[in-house]
C-alpha cells in the first residue's frame, strides 16, 4: 500500500473518487500489467494535490518507455498546435537571462522551436530523442534530474508535461529551485484538476485514466511550492494541452458532459472516460526565484 499522505503537506489525505485507467492499460504504447489492483485517488485537505493510490513503480513504467517504439522522435510537432507560442510568451514576458534547461526535453522540439538567442540545455532519459535534441543545437548535460551533476545556473527552467509523473514534486522544486539563478524562473504545465471538464468527471477524468500519471496539480498546489520554496506565482493561466479544431471542441465537449452526466445516474462503472482534450484542462505558471 502506497502511502496516502500528501508528499508535499505531510498531511493525511482524503479519498476523493476510483480510478479506473484505459483499457488495456497501456504506457507510450506498452501494455503494463496492473493486475486487478483498485487505484483510489486522494486530495489532499491543504494543497489540493491529488494523488492516485497505489501509485505504480517507476521500474514498471520506466520498462515501458525502453520498450516503446523510437519512431516517434523523429516527429517535430506543429509548434501552432502544442501552443509552443503560449509557452515562448510566457517566457519572454518573466524571463532576465539566457540560459534555459528543459526538463524532459525529448526531441528537443520545444528548444529548437525557441532559437539560437538562447544558452538551451535539455535532460532527457531517452537516448534517441536526446540525440535528437543535440542534433537540434540542444547540449543534454544529463539523462534524469537525479543524475545531474552540473554546476551551471540557469535563468529558465522549464517542466512541460513533467510533473504528473512525479512522486514526490516537492523534492523536485527543490531541487529545481537550487538551480535557479537569483530571479531565475520556474515554467511548469500540467494538468488542472481545478477545471470544469475534471471536475465534472472526478477521479475518472481522462487525465487520470493513463497509468503514467500520478499526481495532479490545482492552483493550491502551485501556491504551495511556490511558498514553500521562496518563489512567487508570477503567472497562472488554464490552457488546453494542445490547440484543436471547433468542431473537435464541440464534439467532446456534448460526448464529455453526457458522459458525466451517465457517471452521475450510475452508468460506466468500470469504463475509463472518453477522451476531452481540447478542453481547457491543463495550467502554464510561472514560478520566481524570489
Ligand atoms: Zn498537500
Amino acid at each position: 500500500m502506497s502511502s496516502t499522505v500528501c508528499p508535499i503537506c505531510k498531511v493525511e489525505t482524503q479519498f476523493c473518487g476510483r480510478v479506473v485507467h484505459n483499457s488495456p492499460p497501456e504506457v507510450a504504447g506498452v501494455e503494463i500489467d496492473l493486475g486487478d489492483t483498485q487505484f483510489t485517488m486522494r486530495r489532499c485537505p491543504q494543497c489540493r494535490l491529488q494523488v492516485k493510490v497505489p501509485c505504480i513503480p517507476e521500474r514498471d513504467l520506466i520498462e515501458c518507455y525502453e520498450k516503446a517504439s523510437g519512431d516517434h522522435w523523429e516527429e517535430t510537432p506543429d509548434p501552432h498546435k502544442r501552443r509552443f507560442d503560449d509557452i515562448e510568451r510566457v517566457i519572454n514576458s518573466h524571463a532576465e537571462g539566457p540560459m534555459v534547461l528543459d526538463i524532459g526535453c525529448s526531441n528537443g522540439a520545444l528548444l529548437g522551436y525557441m532559437g539560437q538567442s538562447w544558452e538551451r540545455f535539455g535532460i532527457e532519459p531517452g537516448e534517441e530523442a536526446a540525440r535528437h535534441a543535440q542534433e537540434r543545437g540542444v547540449e543534454i548535460i544529463a539523462p534524469m534530474l537525479d543524475d545531474c551533476t552540473t554546476e551551471k545556473r540557469f535563468d529558465v527552467i522549464l517542466a512541460i508535461d513533467v510533473l504528473e509523473h512525479l512522486h514526490d514534486p516537492d523534492s523536485f522544486i527543490e531541487r529545481t529551485r537550487s538551480m535557479l539563478n537569483p530571479n531565475g524562473i520556474f515554467v511548469g504545465l500540467t494538468g488542472d484538476a481545478g477545471s470544469p471538464s475534471w471536475k465534472w468527471h472526478g477521479a475518472r477524468y481522462w487525465y487520470c485514466s493513463l497509468p503514467e500519471h500520478q499526481v495532479f496539480f490545482e492552483r493550491g498546489t502551485v501556491d504551495q511550492l511556490a511558498q514553500r520554496h521562496n518563489m512567487d506565482v508570477v503567472h497562472y493561466e488554464r490552457s488546453s494541452h494542445a490547440r484543436y479544431k471547433l468542431t473537435r471542441g464541440v464534439r467532446d465537449a456534448v460526448r464529455g458532459l453526457i458522459w458525466g452526466l451517465g457517471m452521475r445516474m450510475g452508468l460506466h462503472k468500470n469504463q475509463s472516460s472518453p477522451g476531452w482534450l481540447p478542453a481547457k484542462d491543463h495550467m502554464l505558471f510561472v514560478l520566481k526565484a524570489q
